[in-house]
């Protein structure tokens, strides 16, 4: 039972490790969640492929899964447990996966033009970077979450140093041979063991792999590669969004470091209060006062809608509190087709003052009126 490590990633049980990274590879690619927005089977894919080569590309995995199947791998079957409880991949761990695989920041680039990994703070100064995600606020009428609109908004954000085009390298200077790793990028250290000698490999911190640093860096920007600029971006919100939505556009963050791959902007959206409607959900609520003699004989009222006005109904007898409902008035849902309805709550306004001529109406209506009413009732809120 459990899941087929070879089937997904189509490959026979005999393969050799290239041939598992190399379709891997193929299928992570084509279901990366930057390709597929939002698609949730694509998500899906991407990461059973990447548990299926986290566990085909280790051998010791590979042995225990060949040996016992899935189970085997979380930890049954008399493996003594392998320490792999849960095996599910969440999408962090697979784009971790994914990332390790090809060479983390520059394979990845060569694809997305957009880097996920951040790289961690005592890296600055060294290698390209990414640039940090900008989070702004975006408060939207209601008529605008109606219809969904286009939006210019004015940022600050880090744009490419023009002067060094991001490499942060004052002109004519060149680069030099890093002094730490001698060019190389990596640094090696050797360990005995009780299984042998183990090779470790890490990158270079001072060049980040890079293999040479600068000499003179840019006077523009002091060779970050980038500098402070105000910026106007267009954003097409979609309609029927609510607050606390957020929308991500890739790509349009601070410029990284060193020529480094943008980060994203994120939008939060922030709905104003609206001065006649009220939301909830996707329905709208709107109060509507009618006269004693409106109510009691009925009327048309023109009502106004997120989309105009309308002519509704008051039928005669109707009561304070009661709720009408005019379909399909409302905003659109969001993630589906459809919308919701605009609620009409009748109120009934007593006049507080009146004149000599009502008066006299409403003493004459007071004799008769049928006074047989219940006066009692329990209270409800
Ligand atoms: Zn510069
Ligand atoms: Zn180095």
């Amino acid at each position: 039972m459990g899941k087929d490590y070879y089937k997904i990633l189509g490959v026979p049980r005999n393969a050799s490790k290239e041939e598992i990274k190399k379709a891997y590879r193929k299928i992570a690619l084509k279901y990366h969640p930057d390709r597929n927005p939002g698609d949730k089977e694509a998500e899906e894919k991407f990461k059973e492929a990447a548990e299926a080569y986290a566990v085909l590309s280790d051998d010791e995995k590979r042995r225990i899964y060949d040996q016992y199947g899935y189970e085997g791998l979380k930890g049954g079957a008399g493996t003594g447990g392998t320490g792999f409880r849960d095996f599910e991949f969440d999408l962090s761990e697979a784009l971790r996966t994914f990332m390790e695989g090809f060479g983390g920041f520059a394979g990845f680039e060569e694809f997305f033009g957009t880097g996920r990994t951040k790289r961690t703070s005592h890296t600055r100064g060294f290698g390209p970077e990414r640039g940090s995600d900008l989070k702004i606020r975006l408060p939207l009428d209601l008529e605008e979450i109606y219809r969904g609109t286009k939006k210019k908004i004015k940022i600050k954000r880090y744009e490419e140093c023009p002067d060094c085009r991001g490499t942060g390298q004052k002109a004519g200077s060149s680069k030099i041979t890093c002094p730490t790793c001698h060019g190389t990028g990596e640094l090696r250290e050797v360990k005995k063991s009780f299984f042998g000698q183990i090779v470790n490999v890490r990158t270079c911190p001072t060049c980040m792999g890079e293999g040479r640093i600068i000499e003179q860096p840019c006077p523009i920007c002091g060779g970050q590669g980038r500098i402070k600029k105000a910026k106007e971006i267009s954003i097409n919100v979609p309609h029927g969004v609510a607050t606390g939505n957020y929308m991500t556009i890739r790509g349009e963050g601070n410029a990284g470091l060193k020529g480094g791959p943008r980060g994203d902007l994120i939008v939060l959206f922030e709905e104003k209060p609206h001065e006649l409607f009220t939301r909830s959900g996707d329905d709208v609520i709107i109060d509507l006062h009618l006269t004693p003699s409106e109510a009691a004989l009925g009327t048309k009222i023109e009502v106004p809608t997120l989309n105009g006005m309308v002519r509704l109904s008051i039928p005669p007898g109707i009561q304070s509190g009661k709720l009408l409902r005019l379909k399909d008035k409302g905003i659109p849902h969001l993630h589906h087709t459809g919308r919701g309805d605009q609620i009409v709550r009748i109120i009934v306004d007593i006049p507080r003052t009146m004149s000599q001529r009502e008066k006299e109406l409403y003493q004459e209506l007071s004799k008769v009126e049928d006074k047989n009413i219940r006066r009692f009732t329990k209270f409800s809120k």
